[in-house]
């Protein structure tokens, strides 16, 4: 398919958003982009001043989320490039990115008078009311996504894991590998959905090769398991790896992966086969998923059809576990 070209008079820009890798991030409002719609909100991605490399890797990058389609990953609108800077325009996503959105519930949980040491019992009492009128009665609600303590509750919590587990099946049916799955490059929008949203890092390649980095590359090894640390290789099984550290990043509300390390503790740690510890709230079911994320042999590890089927199950069967839990 080829990269649809938006015209700069089209687009106004309203504020920041963010700054990422590639530059800078605003919302605008986008005019004759839908054929229902006069004009709409969307999220651009702005390249200031770029080399010739840069440019070649725009295009390429744009070409690449031109073809990648799905529910769970960020929607790609097109490109503007009459001019600087750059543009590439996406679908707006109102909460942001995922991890912003995982610390936020937390402190509005304290502000709430929850408070963080109790955490575990008030998750547990307010899943086990979710439970009582379906796992996904409070998930669905507009504008009010969270539970009445603004808190995420289990069931939440899964559900989220389950839509970034969805994007990943497609990647890899794409034969996609990301690279750089993290809850930074998650997005939220309405009614807690949730989308895979940032391919700066990312190759498309297939799994049984692998891409090595040379020179200045910035590597996220908080999220690589040990082949791609020590060998560059990256396969949609090192992208399970990463789902293992995005469920983590989930059930601390956003913590960093090894906080207390600095980055060559963190590369003598996992390569020697540590692995991160169970979250204060999280079931046992789920900390085995993860630990089945981070087998070290690649093939040894979970498949992702297989974590989104048994985190369905979970999900059904919430209510059951959170009474062991107790
Ligand atoms: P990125 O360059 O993708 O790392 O984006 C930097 C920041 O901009 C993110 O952390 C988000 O907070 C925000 N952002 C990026 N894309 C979107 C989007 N489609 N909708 C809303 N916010 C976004």
């Amino acid at each position: 398919m080829d990269v649809q070209h938006i015209k700069r008079r089209d687009i106004i820009l309203k504020r920041e958003l963010g700054e990422g890798a590639f530059g800078k991030v605003f919302l605008a409002e986008c005019y004759n982009l839908s054929p229902t719609k006069d004009k709409m909100l969307v999220a651009v991605k702005t390249l200031k001043d770029p080399t010739l490399a840069a440019r070649k890797d725009f295009q390429r990058e744009a070409e690449l989320l031109t073809n990648l389609q799905h529910e769970h990953i960020v929607k790609f609108y097109g490109v503007c490039v009459d001019g600087d800077p750059l543009i590439m325009v996406f679908e707006y996503m109102k909460h942001g990115d995922l991890n912003k959105f995982l610390r936020s519930v937390l402190s509005d949980g304290v502000a709430w008078g929850g408070g963080p040491s109790d955490n575990a019992r008030i998750q547990f009492t307010f899943c086990l009311k979710i439970g009582a009128h379906g796992p996904d009665a409070l998930i669905l609600v507009d504008g009010q996504p969270l539970q009445t303590n603004g808190e995420l509750g289990m069931s939440q919590m899964l559900h989220i894991a389950s839509q970034i587990a969805a994007g990943m099946i497609y990647l890899a049916s794409q034969h996609f590998v990301h690279r750089d799955l993290a809850t930074r490059n998650c997005l939220v929008g309405n009614g807690l959905l949730v989308k895979i949203g940032d391919f700066g890092m990312s190759r498309d390649i297939y799994s049984t090769d692998y891409y090595r980095v040379g020179g200045h590359t910035m590597l996220p090894i908080r999220w690589m398991p040990p082949e791609s640390i020590m060998y560059r290789k990256f396969t949609t099984e090192s992208d399970v790896w990463s789902f293992g550290v995005i469920l983590w990043e989930i059930f601390t509300y956003g913590k960093q992966p090894w906080f207390q390390l600095a980055n060559n503790e963190v590369i003598e740690c996992i390569t020697q086969g540590r692995v991160l510890e169970r979250p204060r709230v999280c079931p046992k079911e789920i900390y085995d998923m993860m630990l089945g994320c981070w087998q070290r042999e690649p093939q040894q590890r979970l498949n992702i059809k297989d974590i989104q089927k048994l985190l369905f199950t979970m999900m059904k069967a919430a209510p059951v576990y959170l009474d062991i839990l107790g």
